[in-house]
Order: C-alpha cells, then sequence, then structure tokens
C-alpha cells in the first residue's frame, strides 16, 4: 500500500515537475538519471581505451611519458557532449559529471590497459575557479569512476597555485610558456612508488596535461596514466 502512494505521488509531482534529459530535452529521464539512455547510446565514442596508439597518445607522446593515454568520447561542435560539457561546466549542474564519470568508469574497468592504475586524480582547478564554480568537474568525473571502478581518488596531492586563462589563438609553445609552474606538489609521498590516472573533461592540445607532468616528473617510482572525457584536436 505504502508502495502505490509513492508510486502515485512521484506521478503527479512528475506531471508539474517533469525530469527532462539535459543532451535532448525531452522527458525520458528515469530514476533520476540527468541524461536519458538515448543521449548516452549515441555518445561518440573512441574506444581508446582499448587501443595503444591513438590519437590523445599520439598527441602526448614526446611531452609526456605516459604509460597509457586515452579520451572516451570525440568532441564535436553542436553536439549532445558538446551541451552536457557546457552544463557542467557553466550551468551547475554536478549531476552530469557524475553520469559521464560513471560512463568512464564503466569503460575503463573493461579495459585491460588500465588495471594496473592505482589511483585517480582529478586534474587541479585553481581555487578562485573553484569557489566560482562550486566543485571541480574532474573531481566528479572521478567519484563516478569510483562508483563503478574501485579506484581511491587522490585530492590535494597536487594543487594549482597559477589561474590561467584558456588562450586559444596562441601556438603550442607559447601555451606552454603560459602553463609553466600552474602546479605545483603538496604531498610527495602520496605519489612516491604509485601509478596514477590523472582525469580531465576535454584534452585539446594536452597543454595541461604536460603541465601537470612537469610538477611531478620527479618523484620516484611514479607513473602516469591519461583519461579524458573527450578528445579535440582543436575547434
Ligand atoms: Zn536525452
Amino acid at each position: 500500500m505504502l508502495d502505490i502512494v509513492k508510486n502515485t505521488f512521484h506521478s503527479i509531482a512528475h506531471l508539474f515537475f517533469p525530469q527532462l534529459c539535459l543532451g535532448c530535452g525531452r522527458d525520458t529521464v528515469q530514476n533520476d538519471e540527468p541524461i536519458c539512455i538515448e543521449c548516452l547510446y549515441q555518445l561518440p565514442a573512441t574506444h581508446f581505451e582499448h587501443i595503444e596508439n591513438n590519437a590523445v597518445s599520439k598527441a602526448l607522446v614526446g611531452r609526456v611519458p605516459f604509460t597509457q593515454a586515452s579520451a572516451l568520447y570525440y568532441f564535436t561542435k553542436q553536439s549532445i557532449l558538446q551541451s552536457l560539457i557546457f552544463q557542467l561546466k557553466y550551468k551547475q549542474q554536478s549531476n552530469v559529471g557524475l553520469a559521464l564519470g560513471k560512463l568512464m568508469g564503466q569503460k575503463l574497468a573493461e579495459s585491460k590497459l588500465y588495471e594496473a592504475v592505482d589511483v585517480c586524480i582529478p586534474l587541479p582547478l585553481h581555487p578562485k575557479k573553484l569557489r566560482k564554480r562550486g566543485y571541480n568537474q574532474a573531481q566528479l568525473l572521478c567519484e563516478g569512476i569510483q562508483s563503478v571502478w574501485n579506484k581511491p581518488i587522490l585530492n590535494h596531492a597536487v594543487i594549482r597555485q597559477r589561474n590561467t586563462k584558456t588562450q586559444t589563438k596562441k601556438s603550442r609553445m607559447h601555451r606552454w610558456e603560459n602553463m609553466d609552474g600552474v602546479f605545483v606538489v603538496r604531498n610527495e609521498q602520496l605519489l612516491m612508488n604509485k601509478h596514477i590516472l590523472l582525469v580531465d573533461d576535454v584534452m585539446t592540445t594536452g597543454a595541461s596535461v604536460e603541465a601537470f607532468y612537469q610538477a611531478v616528473q620527479h618523484i620516484l617510482g611514479m607513473k602516469i596514466s591519461i583519461c579524458t572525457l573527450a578528445y579535440t584536436s582543436g575547434m
């Protein structure tokens, strides 16, 4: 009897407050998920998590001595994924980060290439940006990953000490100069002899990944792998 009351209440509430998919805007969302199944199914998967020699690893080779590197989806203009990432970063839709992170976790858990990872590290956000947004979107992705792939999240071992502006019109060399010294290690012990997986939302040039590596490269026995939600070679 209680279940009937609960379900009826839920149905009536849904009439007045329909839950809309953040990808397509249709009222097809079930089980309190922010993105509908059709949208999730349509996201353009790269399958890079199973391929060692992929576009992301090619973009980073010679700059970061990684163990594995991949992005799980292609980021294209006017796509559902672009809209979801926009809502995650600029519209306070933190639940999108958890949902997309869960997808990442499912893919990583299925990949043999990432089995040896010890901990996930969200690419640190500058404290000023963190205050403005209220959360680090990479941290939410890590939490989503952790919900299905049992790897601890390591926060605060590396911090972002300098804020940077997106400088899309500058050359790679200028971006590198701009990123120099952006990250700093706060707790070396936590990273020693660990295989870390650096997690971020979108990789474009890899400048942030490279800057992160510059900060941690001296740490003994540390291995680094990289996984981002999406990849674009530039827009
Ligand atoms: Zn949808």
